[in-house]
């Protein structure tokens, strides 16, 4: 096994492993460790190339910086990659030297699930390095993260309704959720428990009868979903849905779904601004997950009760956020990354 450094402006460390007997071509990058240990998933993807790779890994360790240090979870940020198609390079002796690799930065990096790793994958990592977090919950750690995730979601989603019509009641509010899936499926049910309307729509036709059926949810076409006149629309899909194509198209006064990246491109946070739509970041919303996974690295381990209560502070988060946008006539994505920065100097301090 060959691991060597590679030196990048801003990073940490960003460190290439190399194992012929196992097939592993991988890259770890710590970001930044002022405010804790990095933490970010792992995600094995058939890069085409190193460079690719590298792309990758550093835009997803910047971000976790802003995630962790937003939602105070005493952690930095930092990712992992493996290079490889996964059906054809999956191997326990290949998860093993995975599990070398992060313990040979010594606890600097903890790892976590990500896009085609699964429990099963992390559990063979941590035969090799006790660095790993969010494995199952009989084996002492904070298991599936999603219901965490959407509690989170929910809370915030009472600090936009706030924003928009000046109080948290979710009573008769229209929320039009894309996405019913471990995330948006929690949402839809948490928000019509709530009193909410609600509207779903997702490309798995089943999936949103069953739901309909079960929770009263009214179900729209995906492909003209935009049409639906709402209070909140909650993407809770996929990225890249806000676009110049598609906020022309928008009938909501506010936006707050837990898909990760929604923005297009930062410069659609201002376009967002400009046709009078009310934005929250999604990294700012759907913090529930990590907030979850990071109190198994409390002293005590981890503790439901200490998590919820740490989830629940998104709302207080988000307040920030928005007051911040207005006391400096800024963007709600440009003060979720003023705050973290803030916070980073304070770290440094
Ligand atoms: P999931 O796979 O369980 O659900 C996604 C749902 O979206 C599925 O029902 C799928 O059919 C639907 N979908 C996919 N493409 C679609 C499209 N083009 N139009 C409409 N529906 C579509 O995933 P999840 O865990 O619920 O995560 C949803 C989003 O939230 C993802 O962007 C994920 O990265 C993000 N996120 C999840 C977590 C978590 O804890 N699971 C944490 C942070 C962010």
């Amino acid at each position: 096994m060959e691991i060597s450094e590679i030196q990048v402006d801003g990073y940490e460390k960003v460190a290439r492993c190399r194992d012929e007997a196992t097939g592993l071509h991988a890259l770890i990058a710590v970001h930044d460790t002022t405010l804790g240990p990095a933490l970010g998933g792992m995600r094995m993807l058939p890069y085409v190339s190193e460079d690719e790779a590298l792309f990758d890994v550093l835009r997803l360790a910047r971000g976790m910086t802003y995630k962790s240090a937003v939602a105070e979870t005493g952690l930095g940020g930092g990712k992992s990659v493996l290079i490889g198609e996964p059906s054809a390079l999956k191997s326990k002796a290949l998860f093993h030297a995975m599990g070398d690799f992060v313990e040979s930065l010594g606890g600097k990096y903890i790892t976590a699930e990500d896009m085609n790793i699964g429990i099963a994958d992390l559990e063979q990592v941590r035969e090799r390095t006790r660095w790993v977090t969010g494995l199952s919950r009989e084996s002492g750690s904070s298991g599936n993260p999603s219901p965490y995730t959407a509690r989170g979601c929910f809370q915030g989603m009472r600090a936009v309704l706030e924003e928009v019509h000046g109080s948290g009641d979710f009573g008769g509010r229209r929320f039009l959720v894309q996405g019913v899936g471990a995330v948006g499926g929690a949402i839809a049910i948490m928000l019509k428990e709530a009193g909410a309307e609600v509207v779903i729509c997702d490309i798995n036709d089943k999936r949103v009868a069953e739901l309909s059926r079960e929770h009263g949810f009214t179900a729209v076409d995906d492909a003209n979903h935009l049409d639906v006149e709402c209070d909140v629309y909650a993407p809770c899909a996929r990225g890249a849905g806000i676009n110049d194509e598609t906020i022309p198209k928008m009938h909501c006064k506010a936006i707050a779904g837990c898909a990760n990246n929604q923005l297009l491109e930062y410069r659609h946070a201002e376009a967002l601004r400009d046709a009078g739509i009310v934005y929250a970041p999604d990294y700012v919303l759907n913090a529930g997950g990590i907030i979850n996974v990071s109190v198994e690295l409390l002293p005590g381990g981890y503790d439901e009760a200490v998590a919820l209560q740490r989830i629940d502070r998104i709302y207080d988060q988000l307040k920030l956020v928005f007051q911040i946008a207005r006391d400096e006539n800024i963007t709600t994505r440009e003060s979720a990354a003023r705050l973290a920065e803030r916070r980073l100097a304070e770290g440094k301090a």
